[in-house]
């Protein structure tokens, strides 16, 4: 773990205007500025413009929240990782479980939006993760090892320094359900073993693994002390900016 500094990333969903966006980002700033950890808003593609504009020469990162896997053409209403990356977008979240669940992501096209954003030079935040009836069925280390296989097919070892898995359990995320600190690790050190297996203990222990669902300043430093918790990935609570703070601090 002492090989890895911690990322909390905000993932805002669909939430705040442009003007919102630099309210909030402005109010972050001072709070977070004294981080030991990297500091992430992943805001809505419109907010982009105003989150890099508020941000710019602060510590706080700007991240999308998917990207098409084409370089342009004729894709009504997406955006390419081409387009982010020419912004000063740095990161993208990518299989988000509300993009799985709702808006027909799949592990194979996440796989080609991984390929995207790697070859545009953006660094991804890939989430995997269980429902509910996955983990009561026993096969969540199973699932969560094959969304992870298939999602990074095609990465080459040196990409996986642009690569961060969040671990985020469905029935945890916008539920105010926290997985336990024990099973967050359990399965973030799963997540790890995967990665060994594909590109060695080396890349592996270098390889951020956050966790995210509904994780909130009351219990991020529990979950953030576990040894393969190496940060993590906040909806809720990254909306307002001295809950974000607080786990912002206790990750550093
Ligand atoms: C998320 O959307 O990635 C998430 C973890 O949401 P929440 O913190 O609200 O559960």
């Amino acid at each position: 773990k002492t090989l890895r500094k911690a990322v909390i990333a905000g993932n805002w969903k669909m939430n705040k205007t442009p003007a919102e966006t630099t309210a909030l980002i402005n109010e972050m700033k001072p709070l977070v500025a004294n981080a030991d950890c990297g500091v992430i808003v992943c805001v809505p593609f419109v907010d982009l413009c105003a989150a890099l504009e508020a941000a710019k020469g602060s510590n706080i990162s700007v991240g999308a929240q998917n990207c098409h896997w084409e370089k342009s053409g004729a894709f009504t209403g997406e955006i390419s990782a081409f387009t982010l990356k020419e912004m000063g977008v740095e990161y993208v979240i990518i299989g988000h479980s509300e993009r799985r669940t709702y808006f027909g992501d799949t592990d194979v096209t996440v796989n080609k939006r991984v390929r995207a954003a790697l070859d545009a030079g953006l660094t991804v935040i890939l989430c995997v993760g269980e429902y509910l009836e996955q983990r009561e069925q026993g096969i969540t280390a199973e699932l969560v090892a094959m969304q992870t296989k298939i999602a990074l097919g095609g990465v080459s070892k040196d990409e996986l320094s642009r690569i961060i898995i969040a671990y985020e359990p469905v029935w945890a995320i916008g539920t105010g359900r926290t997985a336990t600190a024990d099973q967050a690790n359990e399965v973030c050190a799963s997540i790890r073993a995967t990665v060994a297996a594909l590109y060695g203990a080396d890349a592996a222990n270098a390889l951020t693994i956050q966790y995210g669902g509904s994780m909130n300043a009351g219990n991020a430093a529990e979950l953030l002390a576990k040894p393969d918790v190496d940060g993590g990935l906040i909806g809720g609570a990254s909306l307002k900016a001295p809950d974000f703070a607080k786990i912002v601090e206790a990750a550093s």
